[in-house]
């Protein structure tokens, strides 16, 4: 365990982690997988409020369409219909959803598309701990592209109403978006951020919670005086080291190159999708391509034929996506979006 000891892959890594991340991220813990630097990331910002005398605050604001893991906290601020709330009513914690926002990304953001979340915002500031979103990309949710300027102004808003804002970049982390972190693309600071997936490059399963200095000492001084999470894994030496040494060769590559033709590629290839009747919308944000289909496909069906198509794909309801490994060359990338065509016009 983790508890009152130390070791030389968990310092690198959460001084990489530091450095690499913005300015204001500072302290840093680890976790075994994305959905429990949710949870930690949460409780982080109620014990943030509570060591400052404000336990009303223990709710957490959110837009509809997210997608922040499978555990139960994780699951209260997650899309209601795509996480199958209706389950585990009597369990899971009631959080305040808005709409998501319809200004994609590229595009400016009205004010009418940021009132539904100024309004709850202002009614119910005294009951909310944070608002958690994924910056940019909206994830396993509905693979949605929103604007920056969404963010900004959400970021906005919660410094005006004291509520911090905690940034899921477990999906959109380590260049997937064209910026080493999706945030960047609003040139905004979280007051938490959660990396997992690609921290590792997807080898071991490690996450990690980062937070600033105020926080993380607001969460020391307060009461209990610790910070109430201690998973038996945390900081895995092994998984330490898959971390730094992935983040290495990601930094030392042409990264942001290689993610521009990788943007590049998957619109030529996916282009052609746009001639099918059962496609809906073409969308590509750096190593991120989407369809989106009128109707949701059927796996049995579509999975197979994808497989003899000689990729592996996994689509989800009425969306085929793509988020390759950056390693991927041109070839490949032709291959597997001809195999998207193929298979979807075969339908
Ligand atoms: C995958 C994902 C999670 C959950 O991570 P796990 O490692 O699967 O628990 C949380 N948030 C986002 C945005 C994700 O994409």
């Amino acid at each position: 365990m983790f508890g009152g000891l130390t070791h030389e892959p968990a310092v690198e890594l959460a001084n990489k982690l530091v450095e690499i991340t913005p300015q204001a991220m500072q302290s840093v813990f680890f976790s075994d997988s994305g959905s429990v630097s949710v949870e930690v990331a949460m409780k982080m910002a109620i014990q943030y409020w509570n060591a400052k005398g404000q336990q009303y605050k223990q709710k957490f604001l959110t837009i509809r369409h997210g997608y922040h893991g499978d555990t139960f906290g994780a699951m209260s601020v997650t899309d209601p219909v795509n996480g199958m709330h209706s389950l585990f009513t009597d369990t899971l914690a009631q959080q305040y959803f808005v709409d998501a926002p319809t200004c994609s990304f590229g595009e400016t953001c009205s004010d009418d598309d940021i009132e539904p979340f100024r309004q709850r915002l202002e009614t119910s500031k005294e009951k909310i701990a944070a608002v958690i979103l994924e910056p940019i990309v909206q994830g396993a949710g509905g693979m949605r592209f929103y604007s920056a300027e969404y963010l900004r102004r959400v970021s906005e808003l919660c410094n005006q109403h004291d509520v911090l804002l905690i940034l899921d970049e477990i999906a959109t982390g380590f260049g997937r978006t064209g910026k080493l972190f999706a945030c960047e693309h609003a040139n905004i600071t979280p007051d938490i951020m959660c990396v997992g997936k690609s921290l590792t490059g997807g080898y071991v399963t490690l996450a990690a919670t980062l937070t600033t200095e105020e926080v993380s000492q607001t969460i020391s001084n307060g009461d209990p005086g610790i910070f109430m999470h201690g998973p038996t894994f945390m900081a895995n030496p092994l998984a330490c080291t898959a971390a730094i040494t992935s983040i290495k060769l990601l930094l030392e590559s042409p990264w942001q190159q290689n993610v521009m033709n990788i943007e590049q590629g998957l619109v030529q290839g996916l282009e052609r999708c746009t001639q099918l009747n059962s496609v809906k919308d073409i969308r590509v944000l750096g190593a991120i391509g989407v369809v989106e289909l009128y109707q949701a496909v059927d796996m049995k069906t579509i999975q197979p034929m994808l497989v003899d198509a000689g990729v592996w794909v996994r689509p989800f309801g009425r969306l085929v996506y793509l988020m390759p490994p950056f390693i991927i060359d041109q070839s490949d990338l032709e291959t597997l979006t001809a195999a998207v065509y193929q298979v979807l016009s075969s339908l």
